[in-house]
Parts: C-alpha cells; structure tokens; sequence
C-alpha cells in the first residue's frame, strides 16, 4: 500500500489528510471521516472486505448509520425520487443505512465472534467437513447479493484446537457480512480458521450465486461460482483432496 509521510494536506476529494488533528477537530468531523483519519494514521488498509472494528469507538456506529441515510437520502434525490410525497420510500434512507450497517455489512463494523478453543483431547486425525454454512454476502462491484454456500474441510492434528461447530458458521458470516470478491472471502476464511485450528490440511468449497449476473449484466440464470482453496495435507495429497470433495452432499455442481 502507498503510504503518503508528508505533512501536507492532501487535496481532493477522497485523498485521506495526513495532518496532525487535535482530539477537538476529530470531534468536530463527521464519523467517517475521523474513523478514516485513525485508519490512515495507523497505515491501515480498509478496503471493503476489511474489518475495522478496532478503530471504531463506542457510539460512532449510530453517528455513521446517521450519515450513511443522509448520504443514501442524496442517492434517491439524485434519481429524482420524490421521497417526501413518496410513503414508499419515505424512510428507504434510514432503512438502507441500518440494513448496510447491521445486517449486510456488518461484518466489517464488529470485532470477530468470540470462539473458544479446546485442545484436540481425544487426538482426532481424520477427515472432517462442516458444511454447508450458508452465505450471505455482497459482491463488492455492485453491492448485489451473494447467495451461496460453503463447506470446510479439516484434517486436524494433535496440536490442533477444535473449536465448536457453530462456531464456524459465525466466523463465516462475519467474512461474508461485508462486500466481497468470492476468491478473497475464501482466502479470509481459510487464514482465519488455519490461524486458530491449526490443522495439517485444510480445504474450503465455495459456491454462490452473483445476482449481479442475474438482475444486471448478462442476465444469466446459470451463474453459480465455485472456488476453492486448499492449503497443507490437502494440496500433498489427491486422495484427500478426492475423498473431501465427494463427500460434499448437494453441490450443483459437482
Ligand atoms: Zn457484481
């Protein structure tokens, strides 16, 4: 990533300023606007399918649901909408603000769920699959959904850490909750879990429908995407990688 050092004020209209500002001037800022400023000073990447959380302090998310419907108020005039006669879409606005902060994009606003991890006691060394989690993302060029599924693949060892479950359907949506691009959420996900299960082999199978093919574009109906990665024993070895992927029930495409 660039890093800008100087102390300059940048121009334009997205340049991020690199000036020094006092606690006061960040307060007087809108949300957005002092959360990017802490992202820029710590040289922090966030990009869409970041997470932020950290930088996010307590009651800022309510001021940058407040500022999105302001801003999503702006989109609707622009189309010529006339929301004040309109009872439809009188309160889209707020709407769409608490949807994309809350729900779809969640993900990028909260810390990770807290998992709890257990020593693999018992010393489980065979296949398991946890799947299918379903997934509900957005794709990060349209902000159309992404409907889909996924199945995790893990070979554990006697160092591993198991963790619950349900634990893993969490971690995925909080992945998915953001606007993504497929191939990245999967890379996300399996960095995610190699870092807290540490298995020998471990494997993910996406696959997802891009309503951004369906609603727009080529309007195609058959347009599901499948992507995978495999990491350790799963990438050494075919007849893992083999038995994984046939026992993957349901797929569309298999
Ligand atoms: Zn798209």
């Amino acid at each position: 990533m660039a890093v800008r050092r100087t102390g300059a004020a940048v121009t334009g209209v997205n340049a991020p300023a690199r000036i020094f500002r006092t606690e006061d001037e960040l307060a007087r800022l809108p949300a957005s606007e002092r959360i990017r400023y802490r992202l820029v000073t710590a040289d922090r990447r966030h990009h869409a399918n970041d997470n932020i959380a950290d930088q996010i302090h307590a009651g800022e998310l309510e001021e940058l649901k407040a500022e999105v419907a302001e801003k999503v108020h702006e989109v609707l005039r622009a189309l010529v909408i006339d929301t004040d006669s309109d009872h439809n879409t009188k309160e889209t606005a707020q709407r769409v603000a608490k949807m994309y902060i809350e729900e779809v994009f969640r993900g990028r606003y909260v810390p990770m769920p807290a998992v709890t991890e257990f020593p693999n006691a018992e010393r489980l060394n065979e296949l398991m699959i946890v799947g299918p989690i379903t997934v509900r993302s957005a794709c990060s060029h349209h902000l159309c959904p992404i409907i889909g599924r996924v199945w995790i693949g893990l070979l554990p060892n006697e160092h591993s850490n198991l963790i619950g479950l349900s634990k893993y359907a969490r971690i995925c949506d909080w992945i998915m909750s953001r606007p993504q691009i497929q191939e990245e959420a999967v890379t996300m996900l399996a960095n995610e879990l190699q870092e807290r299960v540490k298995p020998d082999g471990l494997g993910i199978v996406m696959e997802a429908d891009h309503f951004c093919m369906h609603w727009r574009g080529v309007k195609d109906n058959e347009s599901a995407m499948v992507n995978s990665v495999m990491r350790g024993a799963f990438l050494k070895d075919p007849n893992l990688r083999r038995e994984f992927l046939s026992l993957l029930p349901n797929r569309k495409n298999s």
